[in-house]
């Protein structure tokens, strides 16, 4: 399954951020285009952190909408289909300009280690 990999490197770097603290909720960013579904990335968040310091915290996962820009006629904004380029020109190679994201935003920790 691509999200448990996802959800892999995801802990890797929240635990590589923490120091050691227990984590105790994780947010993110996940963009439209992204190909990580959210429900499966939620399912495998459930189970890559078993016996690390994030094992049963929370993730919230944040949407980002696309959002392109056109090279020919500067339109920028949410185009009806990636695949159908811009919807004011119809010019097909546009600027992605957010709908990629898959980022960490927000990591809360416990205010004291427990173990
Ligand atoms: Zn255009």
């Amino acid at each position: 399954m691509h999200e448990a990999s996802v959800a892999k490197d995801l802990l890797d770097l929240v635990l590589a951020a923490c120091g050691g603290q227990r984590i105790l909720r994780v947010g993110l960013e996940l963009g439209e285009l992204s190909t990580v579904v959210p429900d499966a990335l939620r399912f495998a968040w459930e189970v890559v952190p078993a016996g690390t310091l994030a094992e049963g915290s929370a993730v919230d996962i944040a949407r980002i909408p696309v959002r392109v820009r056109c090279p020919s006629c500067s339109f920028t904004g949410h185009p009806v289909s990636i695949f159908e380029g811009c919807p004011r020109c119809g010019t097909i190679s546009v600027e992605v300009l957010a709908g990629r994201e898959l980022r960490v935003t927000t990591i809360e920790v416990a205010d004291h280690a427990s173990d």
